[in-house]
């Protein structure tokens, strides 16, 4: 098979499977060779795992995964990427495609029937649109999952990785770092794409673990106060809480004394082991 970064080879399979773009499902395919070997390295392409892969394109991500991985089952929603990568895939065995949304598809299932005896890893090039919500579903399912590594849009990666307890931090990032641990991995700029977006790119890694679903009570009080808090982040935490929880803003004065945060402490303000703390005592509020 030819280099599917060269732009001459894509073109071709433009033209030979009258393919065009789809802006609405993020597709902005890969044209720069050195990314592709560089994600599934961290990606965890190697014996003994099996890579579930979102949204193949043409295949060029997909290739570097198969020739280092046990297995790769990719699912992707475009049923016009079928036929490609049919031709562009042919000499992996160890590849699979779903034609199927990644939202609807259940992954507990495809890693109980596609990899037996394998660790299991996530790696890909996400359609932006969606990257939130992929990501969530991700941890929020608890699939065995030895890490996620994915390309996102750089804004969205600064987001995701952020220190809690810093102006960059936000609900999203609170809510990965309650499954797992995120980190930056490598900057890629939007000319390696085709089309090329209007904004860079960053592939980054989260390793799914216990830590602080160990620590934090009650679950659905964890995930209330974030999302109470930092929809109103320009508030007081004390302001948005007490109407995200319907509380009386003295009891809230008097749980934050105890805790050791001002009567003006802001959302941006507090760590994840402070974010845990104020969780725990709100759920312990008859
Ligand atoms: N992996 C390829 C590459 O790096 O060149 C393509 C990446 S492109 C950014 C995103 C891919 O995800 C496209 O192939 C698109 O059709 C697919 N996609 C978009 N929405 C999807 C969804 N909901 N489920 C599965 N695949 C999706």
């Amino acid at each position: 098979m030819k280099e599917l970064t060269n732009i001459s080879v894509i073109k071709e399979l433009l033209a030979k499977y009258g393919f065009s773009f789809s802006k609405g499902l993020g597709q902005n395919f890969l044209i720069n060779p050195s990314v592709c070997p560089k994600i599934a390295e961290y990606g965890l392409a190697k014996e003994g795992f099996g890579i579930i892969e979102i949204g193949t394109g043409f295949g060029t991500l997909s290739r570097e995964l198969a020739k280092n991985a046990e297995k790769v089952v990719a699912v992707e929603i475009d049923q016009r990427l079928i036929p490609v990568l049919d031709e562009t895939m042919s000499d992996f065995e160890n590849f699979k495609v779903i034609n199927a949304d990644i939202m609807e598809t259940d992954l507990a299932k495809l890693i109980d029937d596609e990899f037996k005896g394998l660790k299991t890893a996530v790696c890909a090039n996400l359609p932006y649109y969606i990257t939130s919500p992929v990501i969530m579903m991700l941890l929020e399912s608890e699939l065995p999952l030895e890490a996620i590594t994915v390309m996102v849009q750089k804004e969205a990666a600064d987001r995701l990785c952020a220190e809690m307890g810093t102006r960059a931090c936000g609900a999203v990032t609170a809510a990965v770092r309650f499954y797992g641990e995120a980190q930056m991995l490598f900057k890629v700029s939007r000319g390696s794409f085709m089309p090329a977006p209007n904004v860079d790119s960053a592939v980054i890694q989260i390793c799914p673990n216990n830590h602080y679903k160990k620590m934090v009570n009650d679950k659905t009080m964890f995930f209330k106060i974030i999302k109470g808090a930092f929809s109103q982040r320009r508030k007081t935490l004390a302001n948005s809480l007490s109407s995200a929880l319907s509380l009386n803003k003295e009891l809230l004065y008097d749980i934050f004394e105890r805790l050791g945060h001002s009567k003006n402490v802001r959302c941006e303000q507090l760590t994840m082991e402070q974010w845990t703390e104020l969780s725990n005592a709100l759920s312990e509020i008859e």
